[in-house]
């Protein structure tokens, strides 16, 4: 009889109980196939070793002859020690057990064993943690060479794990599924499904286990590329999209009173994004940019164009700061042509906020900017044709769809200046359309960034007072120290202190940070903006969109204890008008990894390069920072070292979407698996 794995319940196992399913939930272990999905997160090598040449402090395997008989030590009720001599080769080493006296009459001098633990070279010592007997025919090419370990909960072994996976596997094993076509995994070489779980789990060598990881890393790629295809290829056929006919002549009119001529390829993503709008298809697109490449500016262009076919346009930002920046930009921008803008934030007055939903209802209102009190439920827009989001980069793949149930299925526009690497982007953003503006405008001189220690923080004083001198303004960043937002807090307000004391009186230094309320904020901000603050002392806050040209210097403090994209995002803050400008990294980093986030800054200013360096170093789980980042934790594929086959399951997850091959027989167990996963992530919107 075949059994759904995926339905059935893991306390109906045999030899598995209520009580033992209690603790597998705290696994997120509910059924057979979770069971029997739960893999290993590593293997530990059972291999024996030469002792002569072990390392001081490593796991070590051996087998010897126990020679003198087991001794307990006992200091204390459940504490005790157990010790005897075990001859390996030509060396006679210590064992010892720690709280485990019952092992005492199972070692008998004579015996062979094999025992694993730590070795301590000096006192040639095995802190022993496991240990077998060894029967008589086994020899050293029987031994179990790679043994899983498995993640556990407090509460529950390994060995009791492994007790409750041999059961289950035994009685399920001949059960599990096989989701990939034959014809695949022909052409791949593949094994089966059943043999890489089992391979998986019981391993005889490296090589079926690397067989395994390399069948089920595509597995895995392929469900979720397929998902990704299949939410794309939906979205375009759903019925309802709109088509925003704005006239192109007042189109290009607007662009000609631009203060500057668009750069190639800022006109090359103009064209695919009011290609998108005039489309029946739902736009649902991302466009990447390196800071300053001038993002802000084709947003403008796309919501004019929504409004002026007589939609209405709303831009999204993760940060108040930044709303108030964009609604100025835009308000600059748009008002001259008769489109009213207005703003709504956490801090916009209840009256206001009744006020402006009126307006949003009754269509009197064109653009709306604002932070998440754009999207709640009480917002209702009359005819909302664009949604912009600005780096909304950390939404996932479900946030980013709630989007589009605001209004009668708007267009989207999601814009980031945090480059993805191309590995990512095709993960991430799969379901999405991708636009980049790869060229920054004409005549940006490059930033020049340099990496100096804290001993050398006077010649950076020094050279900031001069730039001062000259008219130009200042950024000092205070270290981001992630665990406490208060001793965040604390090191910007020492830094504003010290830099008070250091400049005196006659240069106005600013403070800014995140627990000031917004209206504080906003009046930091516009005296910075004005050049009556010379110098701004700021905690991350900072980070996103700022825009004061007349800035030419980043100095960002104990720049060791960022991530490289952010960085590149806090540099981007300079370098925005015609001056030559400079960013500062001080830090004394202790690790390599460290030192070489500072090297590669000195060296690139091209973000695509910084965030696929970025990649590299911190890996994949990582690279956003958090869980709603919309990366999928894959359970064996790794981003960056699987790339390549990546990229194949998305060229095959693209070639079975259009070619139907779903409908066909050979292709049902996927299918039903892609829709299975499709469901719940559905689901999970609610
Ligand atoms: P981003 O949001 O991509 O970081 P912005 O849109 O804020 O960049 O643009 C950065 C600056 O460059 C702004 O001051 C903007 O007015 C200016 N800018 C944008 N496009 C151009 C262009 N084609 N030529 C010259 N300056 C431009
Ligand atoms: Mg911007």
């Amino acid at each position: 009889m075949k059994v759904d794995l995926a339905n059935a319940p893991i306390k109906f196992v045999k030899g598995i109980g209520p009580s033992a399913a209690e603790k597998l939930e705290r696994l997120h272990i509910e059924t057979v196939a979770d069971m029997l999905g739960y893999f290993p997160f590593r293997y530990e090598n059972n291999e024996s070793v030469d002792l002569s040449q072990a390392a001081h402090d490593t796991r070590v395997n051996v087998i010897g002859e126990i020679v003198t008989p087991a001794m307990v030590a006992y200091f204390g009720p459940k504490r005790n020690r157990l010790t005897f001599k075990l001859k390996v080769d030509h060396l006679v080493v210590q064992i010892t057990f720690f709280n485990q006296a019952y092992l005492k009459s199972k070692l008998n001098v004579g015996e062979q064993i094999r025992v694993s633990g730590k070795w301590d070279r000096a006192r040639q010592a095995i802190s022993a943690s496991k240990y077998f007997l060894v029967s008589g025919s086994e020899t050293e090419s029987d031994e179990k060479k790679l043994e899983p370990v498995y993640h556990m909960t407090e509460g529950l072994k390994q060995s009791q794990f492994q007790k409750w996976l041999k059961t289950t596997w035994e009685a399920y094993h001949e059960q599990i599924p096989e989701l990939l076509p034959e014809s695949l995994r022909q052409h791949y070489q593949l094994i089966d499904s059943h043999d890489a779980y089992e391979a998986i789990h019981y391993p005889t060598d490296p090589g079926v286990l690397l067989q395994a990881r390399r069948r089920y890393t595509y597995e895995e790629l392929l469900l979720f590329q397929l998902k990704m295809q299949l939410m794309r290829q939906r979205d375009k056929e759903q019925s309802g999209g709109i088509s925003i006919q704005y006239d192109v002549q007042e189109l290009r009119r607007y662009i000609a009173s631009l203060p500057f001529e668009l750069t190639g390829a800022q006109k090359r993503v103009v064209n695919e994004i009011c290609g998108d709008m005039r489309s029946v298809t739902h736009m649902n697109r991302l466009l990447q940019g390196d800071v300053g490449s001038g993002k802000t500016v084709v947003a403008s262009i796309a919501m004019f164009s929504a409004i002026n076919a007589g939609f209405q346009a709303a831009l999204m930002v993760p940060t108040e700061i930044l709303a108030e920046q964009h609604f100025a930009e835009l308000t600059r921008l748009l008002t001259p042509f008769n489109i009213s803008v207005a703003l709504l934030t956490g801090s916009t007055k209840k009256k206001d906020r009744v006020q402006l939903h009126e307006q949003l209802a009754n269509g009197s209102l064109d653009v709306l900017i604002g932070t998440h009190a754009l999207i709640q439920e009480d917002v209702v827009y009359h005819r909302l044709g664009l949604v912009v989001t600005d780096e909304q980069h950390r939404f996932g793949v479900n946030q980013r769809r709630a989007f589009r149930e605001k209004g009668e299925q708007p267009d989207v526009l999601f814009m980031t200046a945090t480059p993805i690497p191309r590995t990512l982007a095709i993960t991430a953003f799969g379901e999405m359309d991708v636009s980049v503006i790869n060229e920054l405008p004409a005549g940006r001189k490059p930033i020049v960034t340099q990496w100096f220690k804290h001993e050398q923080m006077p010649d950076v004083l020094a050279f900031t007072r001069n730039e001062i001198a000259s008219g130009r303004q200042i950024y000092m960043v205070a270290p981001l120290i992630e665990e406490s937002e208060n001793m965040d807090l604390q090191n910007a307000f020492d830094l504003h202190q010290q830099m008070q004391q250091y400049f005196g009186d006659k240069i106005p230094i600013g403070l800014m940070h995140g627990r000031l309320k917004s209206a504080e904020k906003e009046a930091v901000m516009q005296a910075f903006e004005a050049g009556d603050i010379k110098m701004l002392v700021t905690t991350t806050v900072i980070e996103v969109g700022v825009n004061v040209p007349n800035a030419s210097t980043m100095i960002i403090y104990d720049a060791e204890r960022f991530g490289l994209s952010q960085l590149h995002q806090l540099r981007g803050r300079v370098g925005r008008g015609g001056y030559q400008s400079y960013c500062y990294l001080v830090a004394d980093p202790k690790t390599d990894n460290g030192k070489e986030r500072m090297q590669i800054m000195c060296e690139s200013n091209d973000g695509f390069v910084i965030s696929q360096r970025d990649l590299e170093l911190r890996g994949a789980g990582d690279f956003f920072g958090n869980k709603q980042s919309g990366i999928p934790q894959f359970k064996v594929a790794d981003l960056v070292e699987d790339y390549r086959v990546l990229e194949v399951a998305r060229d095959d997850a693209m070639a079975i979407v259009k070619e139907k091959r779903f409908k066909t027989k050979e292709y049902q167990a996927l299918a039903a698996a892609v829709e299975h996963q499709l469901a719940v992530e559905a689901g999970q919107l609610d």
